[in-house]
Order: C-alpha cells, then sequence, then structure tokens
C-alpha cells in the first residue's frame, strides 16, 4: 500500500502557547469537526470527561486535507501529554510521528518546555516545524522569536508561519507546512506485524482501547494479536481510528495511526512503548524503547473520615485503570489510620491525581508530606530502599542514605538571576551552566535534590520571578548524602506522618520551624500539649501550645455577633478535617505544614 499520502504529526509546546487552541483549528479547518460541534479544545479530555462522565479521549485525530498541490492527504495529529512527569508517554507518542509543529508563544518566546519537548522530538529524528503564534496579541515579538528559533533550529526566519490559532490567521501555511515538509512514513507492508502503543485508555464496553502506529507489517480486525511485553494474546473488539469519533475499519496498514479495542480490563496490561504482533507470525523482536517509568514521588492519602477508606479504594483503582504509572498500596498510620501509599512520576501527577480524588470523586482527604525513594545501606551490607520516613531503620544501623538527583534547566528573563540563585541555593542545588537563549533571557542548569523540588520549588520560582520562570526537570543519578530522620512528638507520641527525612545540616533548623509552625496550628485544648521535635535520638526542639481557657466564647457575647458565627463556623469545618493523636486532636493543615519548611 501507498503511504505517499500520509503525515504523522504531533504538536509540541511549552504550556499555553497554543497547543490545545492550534489543534481545535486544525480539526475545523479541515472540517474533521463541523462548527456547529465545535467544543472549544476537543483535545483536553480531561475537561470533556468531566463534563460528560464518560471517557471520550481522542489523542489521536484522522483529518483529510486537500492542498495547494491537488493531492488529498490523510493527516493523522497525535497528541502529547503536556507535563514533564510524562516524558516516557511524550517520547512514545513522539516516535510515532515524523514531524512535529514546535509552537512557540509570540508573546513569551523559547520556554523550558520548549526546548525539553524539542529535544525529545529531535531524538526521536523528527521534522521540526517551527510556528509562532498569538500575533494578534500587540504585545507579541514574533520578529525576535523569529530570531532566536532561527539560531536555534537553523530554520530561515522568514520561513517560520506567523499564526493566530484563536483568530485563524495563516492555519493554512501550517496545513501546507505538514504536507510539504514531513516525510510520509516509511514501513515495510510485507514482514511480521509491529505496532507501537503510544497511549491507552479504558472503556467500559471495548476494554482497553491502544492507540497504535503501525510501524511495519499490516493487521485485519480478524486476527489474534500478541502483547509482547507479557506475552499476552488478545482477540481484538474492533480496530479503526478516530475522527474524532470511533470510526471502526476492516484492516491498518503500515504507517497508520489508529487503534486495537483489545478487550482488557486494565491499561496495566497494555502498556505504552509495548509492541502488538500478530500471534500467528510474531515478531523476532520488539520495537526499541520500551520502558516501564517508575514512580519518583510516594505520598500517604487518608480518607478524612475512616469511613471513606473503601471510596478511596475504589477511587483509586478506577484512577488506576486509566494511569498505569500511579501505584497504590495499602498503609496504616498511627496518627492517620488507614490509607493508601502512593506512588507517582513526579509532582504534577501527584497534583492531577490528588484533585481528582476531590473534585471528581468528591474525597475528603489527608495527604501526607511528598517522599523521594531513598536508598540506604546498612552496616551488615544490605541494601533497601525506603519510600517513607517511617520506614527508616534505626539510625545507628545505616552506613549511607542516597537520594535521587535531578537535572534541573531554568529559563527566565534575566532580571531575575539573583533570587533564582538564592533559591537554588537554599534548595541544596548545585550550579551547571548558564546561557541566554536571547538577549533579555537566561536559562540556568542545576543539580538538585528530587526531595527539594518536591517541596514547594515550583510556586517559590514562580513567585520569586512574578510568573515569567519556567523550568523543567529530569533524573540524573542517586547519590550519598547526609540525611537524618526528623520526628516530631505531640504530647509525648511520636507523629509518623509528620516524620521527615532531611538534610542533617538543616535538621536542626528544621526541626525548630516545624515545632513552632505545629504551635501556631494546633488548637488549644483542654490541657497542655508539648510539641517535640527529636533527630538522632535526641530532642532538638520543644514547645507547649497551652491549655484553652474555658471562656474563649464568652469573650464575644454582646460583642459582634458575626464575629461569633464565624468563630463557630471556623471550629466546625477545622472539625471535619482534624485527626486524633493519642488525645490530641491536630488538623490536616499541620501534616502539610512539614512541606513548607524553609
Ligand atoms: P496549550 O496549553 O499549549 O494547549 O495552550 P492553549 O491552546 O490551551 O492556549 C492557552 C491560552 O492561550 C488560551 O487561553 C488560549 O485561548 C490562548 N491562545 C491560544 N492561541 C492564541 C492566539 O493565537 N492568540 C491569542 N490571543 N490567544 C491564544
Ligand atoms: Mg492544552
Amino acid at each position: 500500500m501507498n503511504t505517499d499520502h500520509i503525515r504523522n504529526f504531533c504538536i509540541i509546546a511549552h504550556i499555553d502557547h497554543g497547543k490545545s487552541t492550534l489543534a481545535d483549528r486544525l480539526l475545523q479547518i479541515t472540517g474533521t469537526i463541523s462548527d456547529r460541534d465545535m467544543v472549544e479544545q476537543v483535545l483536553d479530555t480531561m475537561d470533556l470527561e468531566r463534563e460528560k462522565g464518560v471517557t471520550i479521549k481522542a489523542s489521536a485525530v484522522r483529518m483529510s486535507y486537500t492542498a495547494k498541490d491537488g493531492g488529498t492527504y490523510e493527516l493523522n495529529l497525535i497528541d502529547t501529554p503536556g507535563h514533564v512527569d510524562f516524558n516516557y508517554e511524550v517520547s512514545r507518542a513522539l516516535e510515532a510521528c515524523e514531524g512535529a509543529i514546535l509552537v512557540v508563544d509570540a508573546t513569551q518566546g523559547i520556554e523550558a518546555q520548549t526546548l525539553a519537548n524539542l529535544y525529545l522530538a529531535l531524538e526521536s529524528d523528527l521534522e521540526i516545524i517551527p510556528v509562532i503564534n498569538k500575533i494578534d496579541l500587540p504585545s507579541a515579538m514574533p520578529d525576535e522569536v523569529a530570531e532566536a528559533l532561527e539560531s536555534l533550529l537553523g530554520i530561515p526566519a522568514e520561513d517560520i508561519p506567523r499564526i493566530s490559532a484563536k483568530e485563524g490567521i495563516h492555519i493554512n501555511q501550517v496545513l501546507e507546512a505538514i504536507v510539504n515538509r514531513v516525510p510520509p512514513p516509511k514501513g515495510n507492508e510485507n514482514v511480521p506485524l509491529r505496532a507501537l502503543i503510544f497511549d491507552s485508555h479504558y472503556d467500559p464496553y471495548k476494554g482497553v482501547v491502544a492507540y497504535i502506529r503501525v510501524v511495519e507489517g499490516h493487521l485485519r480486525n480478524t486476527d489474534s494479536l500478541r502483547l509482547m511485553a507479557n506475552n499476552t494474546d488478545v482477540r481484538p473488539v474492533e480496530i479503526g481510528y478516530f475522527a474524532p469519533g470511533m470510526r471502526p475499519v476492516d484492516e491498518l496498514d503500515s504507517g497508520d495511526v489508529g487503534y486495537i479495542a483489545t478487550g482488557l480490563k486494565t491499561v496495566s496490561e497494555c502498556r505504552v512503548g509495548d509492541t502488538i504482533t500478530l500471534t500467528a507470525s510474531p515478531a523476532a523482536e520488539p520495537l526499541p524503547g520500551y520502558l516501564h517509568p517508575k514512580p519518583m514521588v510516594f505520598a500517604g492519602i487518608y480518607p478524612v473520615e475512616g469511613e471513606d477508606y473503601s471510596n478511596l479504594k475504589d477511587a483509586l483503582e478506577k484512577l488506576q485503570l486509566n494511569d498505569a504509572s500511579l501505584t497504590f498500596e495499602p498503609e496504616k498510620s498511627q496518627a492517620l489510620n488507614f490509607g493508601f501509599r502512593c506512588g507517582f512520576l513526579g509532582l504534577f501527577h501527584m497534583e492531577i491525581i490528588q484533585e481528582r480524588l476531590e473534585r471528581e470523586y468528591d474525597l475528603d482527604i489527608v495527604v501526607t508530606a511528598p517522599s523521594v525513594e531513598y536508598q540506604v545501606i546498612l552496616l551488615d551490607g544490605t541494601q533497601m530502599v525506603v519510600d517513607s520516613p517511617v520506614q527508616l531503620p534505626d539510625e545507628s544501623t545505616i552506613a549511607e542514605i542516597r537520594e535521587p538527583w535531578m537535572g534541573l534547566d531554568i529559563f527566565s528573563p534575566t532580571e531575575f538571576f539573583g533570587t533564582i540563585m538564592d533559591l537554588a541555593n537554599k534548595r541544596r542545588a548545585e550550579f551547571r551552566a548558564q546561557d541566554h537563549p536571547s538577549p533579555n533571557r537566561v536559562h540556568l542548569s542545576f543539580e538538585i535534590p528530587l526531595s527539594e523540588l518536591i517541596v514547594d520549588f515550583f510556586d517559590d520560582l514562580k513567585s520569586r520571578t512574578r510568573g515569567y520562570a519556567s523550568m523543567d526537570y529530569h533524573f540524573e543519578g542517586y547519590r550519598a548524602g547526609n540525611l537524618v530522620k526528623v520526628e516530631v512528638l505531640v504530647g509525648g507520641e511520636v507523629v509518623d506522618a509528620l516524620a521527615a527525612i532531611v538534610h542533617k545540616e538543616d535538621a536542626y533548623h528544621k526541626g525548630q520551624r516545624l515545632v513552632t509552625k505545629l504551635k501556631e496550628i494546633i488548637p488549644r485544648q483542654l490541657f497542655d500539649v508539648a510539641v517535640q521535635a527529636s533527630a538522632d535520638g535526641r530532642i532538638i526542639s520543644r514547645a507547649n501550645v497551652k491549655a484553652l481557657r474555658k471562656d474563649v466564647l464568652a469573650k464575644c457575647y454582646g460583642g459582634d455577633i458575626s464575629r461569633k458565627k464565624k468563630l463557630l463556623e471556623k471550629q466546625k469545618k477545622g472539625k471535619r478535617r482534624m485527626k486524633m493523636v493519642g488525645n490530641v486532636e491536630i488538623p490536616q493543615e499541620a501534616f502539610m505544614a512539614v512541606l513548607r519548611l524553609e
């Protein structure tokens, strides 16, 4: 079969530079979606899922376009996840393409994820088509951005389309560039099937739907198929492509992008990056690059109300149906009772899950301070992996603790150089290099412990730079560190969920800050409560929460009635979010306080 008329491409961009808006315009101009059905941001699936309560994820859409040369082309637009935590998924989606449209906001220029995504695309050997977006805005600087792109990519500035995805300006230039510059897929039709899974979702009727790129060979809807990672055989329920709804077909050929409804029950049986072949005549080797991305960030998630435990379990199971990289296992905390130790790819992934549990599943949850995975070497030579401070064995038995270090790239206007360096210093980052992608912008590279990155680093960076800085990070390796466990005792009892593993030099300072903070947060009880921090078996800080005076409400009588109401309301609200430790009530805020320590 001839693939000359096929173009497989994706759109990559820094967040908010206009990827989804451009995708919408392409779908609209090619008539894939009628103007009447045009909902904003068709490819932004989370919102749609929310609105309609069903999964209609369309991360690969087929469009038909008749070009200036008179030919009609099949354009497959493949969507890529927008967050650094999902770099592996992004890389697999890019493998399914021959070209990438690199969208750059004309008012912002090149940002951290512009470059991170560009490098991934170059690794997959894609043809890069830069596009400057938002030229309708008065603050647009298309000339400056075009120059930066020219020096970055070696593509003449005047050849770079300047568009407004929002206003629909010059979208045809983008379509023509796709047809003329993205090469058609190559691939041998007459060899055993090898299809790359670049995404998947769970459909209640058709089971796991795998999004695939047929790299070579072909498949029919009657073929028995094999997932090569686990040697699982499946009879597909259906095969087809998205336009953007599911369109079943009898056959998918080399170069095609489409889907296979596998009938499997969880996405973990059908992982991104795996290769699908034919059971009857299997390929000798799977496609290269299959990985099983491992969680990097861990936190305990507990229901505020004990009776919500099974609801929380159900919710996590449902989320996992569509998210093979979310892990969880039951965990019991002395302070928080029954909950789950959850593993995430990174901090953005963690935030997404937390938000979905609260919003979509309407759960009241307590999330403990996130932790990274430590490698602990004991004096007797045994090695263990610890992803929660509670699991850290007695200090006297430990020879060495290693923690994950990341490479960190920050892009910012030059004026914030000083404050970024200050932040980096405070977070144990090591400076590596700097350069200037354009005259007023600086690119800084660091190495930094992941544990420092997961605690508010991005928020702090944003506030220091008034939102102008962007960042990107990636795992580099494990390094030995001088680390200790800081424990907190409330009313003489160790509160396991408040423990943290910190750098030895910071232990004293952090212990003190933690105690001070807790003293503010823990409400006064009917008796004095001692709050203590300990490290290395020694108490390093202590404070007292004084007993409540009985007349705290009496003060309000006769006074401002609304103030009294507010006070009562506040107490009621607080009540829902309290946890009992021994006979002391600790509000949920306290468990987050460990995070917010400078
Ligand atoms: P994404 O994060 O890259 O998918 O970005 P979106 O497509 O969601 O766009 C981010 C914001 O920029 C949205 O508010 C869009 O309406 C806006 N936007 C996108 N393209 C344009 C454009 O060409 N001009 C203007 N003025 N706004 C745009
Ligand atoms: Mg988007």
